[in-house]
């Protein structure tokens, strides 16, 4: 059993603030929350507890080159078959490639991540790597797999009717033995016929589907000269993803479209700027009622901490709203928190009670820049460094843990 007494709980879904006389966890579950009084501005410091953070979105297999996009475009870095990302990824041996990825999953834990949706490179084997970081962490990686070349050549695009090649089927087969589910770069990667497979395959199988859409205006534009209609429109339609990753240049009727199809959106806005796009539409995806994640996205554009993506994204709304009120910073941790159960259900609610899950982190405000908060959903969401968690916790286990918090 482990308690903290006296201290702040963000408490359930909607995650408001409640001094606490204790809090207690036995095993992998919250066994009991005393709750005294709101608790929204402090004196003189407390330990605030918070759900535990997904980041659903990231490519942890590039953390072996932090800041390698830099001076490139997405194409130039991203894009197979001889983008940057997959080159330099092609080039590096197991050895070498792992502890990479154990070594970030080991920093996300310490900035208060307990799990992470990941767009995982090379095929079975790629996804099979992260699998094994997952395990020697005990970060929950979702892991969602790719093939690891490409399918279809310019022709086979440009006609749109071929299935998937017997050998990307064999791979896709082997890939969602290992994975969760199924990731692409974008909808113009593959056939309308081959995306209506993965769609049947991943369906059959309770597998997770996601893809990036709308990242810059080429996703639209490719698509709509093939086939007609855009990247969003298409995804929807033919492969009914779980996670659509970006939603940065969308217009108002593709927002529209997305909040009226009831998909989760995936947002990373600091990706986005560090590859010079536009800014993602929060304001607009907020006001339209859409369910909304963060993501910190490549290893090689941002490191993996999602209080930093927290407070750019939290001031980016408020300059799309343009009034002292507007959002709500609660709104901005919840698509860190609890807006994750609409994707993984009820086993993973991303928030604090009784008899959930003991998957939480210890914040330190009794940091001087924290004690004497007067508003403290705003210091979550906007002050915390990497020195001011004091552990994160995932079913009751510390994945992290300073010394200074003795439990
Ligand atoms: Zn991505």
């Amino acid at each position: 059993m482990g308690r903290l007494r006296d201290c702040v709980v963000l408490l359930g879904p909607e995650l408001e603030p409640w001094r606490c006389a204790s809090f207690e966890w036995t095993g992998d579950t919250v066994t009991a929350v005393e709750r005294t009084a709101p608790a929204r501005t402090l004196e003189s410091g407390a330990l605030v507890v918070i759900p535990g953070l997904t980041n659903s979105h990231t490519h942890m297999g590039d953390s072996a080159f932090p800041d390698g996009a830099t001076g490139l475009t997405l194409e130039q870095g991203f894009f197979r078959p001889d983008g940057f990302k997959y080159r330099r990824l092609a080039g590096l041996a197991r050895e070498e490639h792992l502890p990479h990825v154990v070594n970030h999953l080991r920093y996300m834990a310490r900035t208060g991540t307990v799990a992470h949706m990941d767009f995982r490179e090379q095929g079975p084997a790629g996804s099979e790597l992260l699998r094994e970081a997952s395990r020697i962490t005990g970060v929950d990686s979702v892991i969602l797999g790719q093939f690891s070349g490409v399918p279809f050549g310019a022709e086979a695009l440009a006609a749109n009717v071929d299935p998937l090649p017997a050998d990307a089927r064999r791979e896709l087969e082997d890939v969602l033995g290992v994975a969760d589910g199924f990731s692409e770069s974008t909808m113009n990667d593959l056939t309308d016929t081959a995306w209506r497979e993965i769609r049947e395959l991943t369906g059959r199988l309770g597998k997770l589907r996601a893809i990036h859409c709308l990242e810059n205006a080429g996703y639209r534009d490719v698509s709509l000269a093939r086939t007609g209609r855009g990247d969003l429109a298409r995804a929807l339609e033919l492969y009914d993803p779980h996670l659509i990753v970006h939603m940065t240049v969308a217009d108002a009727s593709e927002v529209a479209l997305l909040a009226s199809s009831g998909k989760t959106a995936v947002l990373n806005p600091r990706a986005n700027v560090c590859l010079g796009l536009p800014v993602p539409p929060v304001r607009a995806l907020l006001e339209a009622g859409a369910n909304l994640l963060l993501g910190t996205d490549n290893g090689m554009l941002n490191s993996p901490n999602l209080f930093a993506e927290l407070d750019f994204t939290y001031k980016l709304a408020k300059s799309q709203y343009g009034d002292a009120v507007r959002p709500d910073p609660l709104a901005i941790l919840r698509m860190a928190t609890s807006n994750i159960s609409a994707v993984r259900g009820p086993a993973h609610p991303g928030c604090l009670e009784a008899g959930l899950p003991a998957t939480f982190v210890v914040l330190d405000f009794h940091q001087p820049h924290l004690r004497s908060t007067q508003h403290l959903p705003a210091s979550v969401v906007t002050r915390i460094t990497p020195e001011d968690v004091l552990a994160t916790f995932s079913r009751g286990r510390p994945l992290y843990q300073d010394p200074r918090l003795a439990l």
